[in-house]
């Protein structure tokens, strides 16, 4: 079937409205109309070739929400009208380790939502800037927030699960510290989460005009980190940081916040690498740098339950399709709170 999708034809190119076709649903199929879809920086990245590899036509988005519209013969677990999810993944091979554990985000062959090999038409896929997706049952997620919430549930499909995972991984909880770095759609989903979950939650943001709005978001502290006293504060007194910055930039200062055994895991993605960490202060206290991609599909299911059952959705502005290219301006200079989503009903026009 043809369809309506914004996405870019060339990585110095702005978005269009741009005409694809996707499969017919086959027996494990789920077919989904896309009422919403959130904007990552990772979009961003992605779309104007700031990672290697990207393949035009691009149409991003893997924030989606929406309401199943078919589905094949053999699916069980979905049904017509179902309000239904997709995040970052529509496939894997299935039977690797990774796999088995549920741990699809770091299968060899995961195939991302946009840019990633199928046999379908063009021979990438394309994302959720489209009126429709068509996805293996395995990849997609049930929603269980109000009705009402669908647009502010988006962000939860990548924004949501690649801060809850890593919070889950490193155990933080009751009676942990946790620093949150960057407030933006990831950074401040993981000061709610952080928050949720139990945590003391202290925000560090390069922005003094975020200052208050990170409180409001649940967190117990917050620092701008550009003032070296106000870091002094918080020396050698957390046990987690999470690192969610799109951009290049000095890590030791941060380091510097670590307990001994504190680990400092980077999600952000940064088109040019960060400068290169001061060894003497990882090992004066076997301090840890780790990364963490995303998350598998039970755990997503689990973070969206969980946040229906703590009431968390994203804190959004909706714009339409056709306002898609200032939105990633306004979002390179951290004007957004916090993250940006397309009505999908304005590609009907
Ligand atoms: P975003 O909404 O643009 O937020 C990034 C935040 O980083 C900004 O709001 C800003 O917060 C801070 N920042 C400080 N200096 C910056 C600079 N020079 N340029 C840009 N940001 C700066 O982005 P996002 O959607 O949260 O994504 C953040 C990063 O995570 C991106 O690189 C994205 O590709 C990556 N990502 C990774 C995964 C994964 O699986 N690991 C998944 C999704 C996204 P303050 O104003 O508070 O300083
Ligand atoms: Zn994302």
């Amino acid at each position: 079937m043809t369809i309506n999708a914004y996405g870019a034809l060339a990585g110095d190119r702005a978005l269009e409205l741009l005409s694809i076709t996707r499969r017919a649903p086959s027996a494990h199929d789920v077919q989904i109309d896309i009422a919403y879809c959130g904007v990552c920086h990772s979009d961003l990245h992605q779309v104007r070739s700031e990672w290697a590899g990207t393949l035009y036509p691009c149409v991003p988005g893997h924030e989606i929400v929406g309401r199943v519209s078919a589905v094949g013969a053999h699916v069980t677990d979905f049904q017509l009208g179902d309000l239904v999810g997709v995040g970052c993944i529509v496939d894997s091979c299935q039977h690797c380790e990774e796999c088995d554990e549920g741990l699809e985000n770091y299968c060899d062959n995961m195939v991302g939502t946009y840019n990633g090999p199928t046999q379908d038409a063009p021979g990438h896929t394309l994302g959720g800037y489209s009126q429709k997706i068509v996805v293996h049952e395995r990849y997609v997620l049930r929603i269980t927030h109000p009705e009402a919430q669908l647009a502010a549930v988006a962000p939860l499909l990548c924004a949501g699960i690649t801060t809850y995972s890593p919070l889950r991984h490193w155990h933080v909880g009751p009676g942990k510290k946790v620093g949150v770095v960057g407030i933006g759609g990831l950074g401040h989903m993981g000061i709610k989460l952080a928050h949720a979950m139990g945590a003391y939650v202290v925000a560090f943001t390069t922005s003094e005009s975020k200052r208050e709005a990170a409180k409001a978001l649940g967190a117990d502290d917050v620092v701008v980190s550009r003032h070296a006293e106000e870091m002094d504060t918080h020396a050698k007194s957390l046990d987690f940081i999470l690192n969610t910055v799109a951009a290049p930039h000095d890590l030791d200062i941060f380091f510097a916040l670590l307990k001994r055994d504190g680990t400092m895991a980077l999600v952000g993605a940064p088109a040019t690498p960060h400068p290169s960490p001061q060894v003497f202060n990882l090992i004066m206290k076997r301090r840890s740098l780790a990364g963490s991609m995303i998350g598998g599909i039970p755990e997503t299911q689990e973070m969206l339950d969980f946040c229906a059952e703590h009431g968390i959705v994203a804190d959004i502005e909706m714009i339409r399709a056709d306002e898609i290219n200032v939105a990633y301006e306004r979002m390179l200079k951290g004007d957004v709170k916090y993250r940006f989503v397309i009505d999908n009903a304005s590609l009907m026009a």
